[in-house]
């Protein structure tokens, strides 16, 4: 089976043109748009909408086929954030200058390792968007 372009239309809609992982707006991301399996196919996910991840390309490779990864804080391997079940504000946080996002979970801190969602050019790219007013998000 194959992801619908409905069903693409209304993942895109539903994350606020954003990667649901790291926020970067897709109209801004240097990275491709993908839509991603929360439950990857491999490990019995779906493509339905429900299973269906708007991320940026960078989060994605990052992320592959795990489901899980480990919190350095609690020493236990916990669940990578998941935007179909999980909130972003309740596992994440921005920092002070807004340009890190801080884990305030096990699972917000194991997925910013595991997805690298700090990464360099993401860094810059929060500070080039927070100065025209596009980061944050709202
Ligand atoms: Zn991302």
């Amino acid at each position: 089976m194959a992801i619908s372009k409905r069903d693409r239309i209304d993942a895109i809609e539903r994350a606020a043109a954003r990667c649901e992982y790291c926020q970067t707006p897709l109209d801004y991301t240097p990275d491709p748009l993908v839509i991603d399996h929360a439950i990857p196919l491999v490990k019995d996910g779906t493509d339905r909408l429900d299973n269906l991840v708007v991320c940026c390309w960078g989060c994605n490779g990052h992320k592959f086929t795990s489901t899980t990864a480990y919190d350095i804080e609690t020493a236990t391997i916990v669940d990578l954030f998941n935007p179909r079940i999980h909130e972003w504000n309740e596992h994440f946080r921005w920092s002070n200058d807004s340009t890190f996002i801080e884990g305030s979970s096990p699972v917000g801190r194991a997925s910013i390792d595991k997805l690298n969602l700090n990464r360099d050019g993401l860094l810059n790219l929060r500070s080039v968007l927070k100065v025209v007013g596009l980061h944050p998000p709202k």
